[in-house]
């Protein structure tokens, strides 16, 4: 077994062993027949291939009778051995780093967060090495780290452009694995959050669905054929500033009622505060709108019809079977429910048949193990 108490070296699975371990991570537990079926292997290959996944201790043969590994006994199922590996996930927001350490079927099992008192990248790289260690410490063996932020992030690991952080061209994959010796793979957050979707989470038994994300910005993440959507505009945010209600309060950009003026959690606090003459939170406004409390309620159910148009747009252009809603602003969707039905079925088209909706659990633990399920991949894919 492989539980013992240093750090697994970076040795991503190649070939035909990451499509069985893949198979088995996603789908499993799996009989042999069945993942020969879908392996397209023959029983020997199947038998040669997995031996060594055994041996290493990432694949175990489950139910009755588990771990005895005698020969002939093939109707055993194999699975995946969860906490064979650990991955840390890191997003980075404009004000903390959130962090949890999960299992390689992203199974949070602990998670911490610090401030961020200062934003230059080595200040910033500190804090997450700094949470990166606390939470290593915590389980015997870490193979990578995943870090996101909202951002454009190149292939490399370099920040091309973080505008909530004033960065361009951060080396930040370099910065962290100077200071934490560990594999660091770095992604947009939005990117990140829907690859955790599609892999272990709503859009698991989906072959085309989008993520919506409502929080500090707006976000959009599309899986069409099992593939997320990229190029080298994503990360951008591109619906982000998306007219949605003419009569909306303007963005900083001065578009009036765009995404980000409907839908961000500042600018949710903000029309409120200007009409009552003091600050609440997000989460102060979303509990008076339930209450009640007219004000809040308006500006809340403005938001939800305007999430309601962006769903539609969504919908109306990636045609996904289930559209995913997420972010620390998700709660919305369940406030302004209602308000959200109505926008959305505004702008369809009265012979479409209106997408599923999901709604995530809101926070930013939700967050950080996008950023893990980044390094899984990378591990699992070998890429
Ligand atoms: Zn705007």
């Amino acid at each position: 077994m492989v539980t013992s108490g240093t750090a697994q070296p970076w040795v991503p699975l190649a070939g035909q062993s990451h499509r069985l371990a893949l198979e088995v991570l996603l789908h499993g537990p799996l009989s042999r027949a069945e993942l020969a079926r879908r392996t397209d292997l023959s029983a020997g290959s199947l038998t040669r291939l997995t031996k060594p996944l055994v041996e290493a201790g990432l694949l175990v043969e489950a139910g009755p009778g588990a771990g005895d590994l005698r020969p002939g006994r093939p109707s055993q199922p194999l699975d995946i051995v969860p906490d064979a590996h650990h991955f840390v996930g890191v997003k980075i927001t404009g004000d903390a780093v959130h962090g949890v350490v999960t299992t390689l079927r992203a199974d949070v099992v602990a998670s911490a967060r610090r401030p961020l008192d200062a934003r230059t990248p080595p200040e910033v790289a500190d804090v997450v090495a700094d949470l990166v260690h606390e939470l290593a410490g915590q389980v015997p063996n870490v193979t990578a780290v995943g870090v996101s932020l909202g951002g454009h992030v190149l292939p490399d690991g370099t920040v091309q452009r973080a505008p909530f952080l004033g960065w361009t061209d951060v080396p930040l994959k370099q910065l962290l694995e100077e200071r934490t010796v560990r594999p660091v793979v770095v992604a947009n957050d939005v990117l990140a959050l829907t690859e955790a979707t599609h892999w272990f989470g709503e859009g698991r038994a989906h072959s085309q669905f989008a993520l919506v994300t409502v929080g500090a910005g707006v976000g959009v993440g599309v899986v069409a054929h099992d593939r997320l959507l990229a190029g080298p505009n994503a990360g951008l945010g591109l619906l982000g500033h998306h007219a949605l209600d003419p009569l909306g309060p303007p963005c900083p950009l001065g578009h009036r009622g765009c995404a980000t003026a409907m839908l961000t959690t500042g600018s949710i606090e903000r029309q409120v505060a200007a009409a009552r003459g003091d600050l609440l939170s997000y989460g102060e406004v979303l509990d008076l709108a339930d209450a009640g409390d007219e004000l809040a309620r308006r500006v809340v159910d403005d938001a939800g019809r305007a999430l309601g148009r962006l769903v539609a747009v969504v919908s109306n252009v990636a045609l996904p079977e289930v559209v995913v809603l997420g972010g620390e602003g998700a709660r919305l969707a369940h406030v302004a429910r209602a308000a959200l039905d109505a926008g959305l079925a505004g702008d369809l088209d009265p012979l479409a048949e209106p997408p599923a909706l999901a709604v995530q659990a809101a926070g930013f633990d939700a967050w950080a193990r996008g950023a893990a399920v980044i390094a899984i991949q990378t591990y699992v894919l070998g890429r």
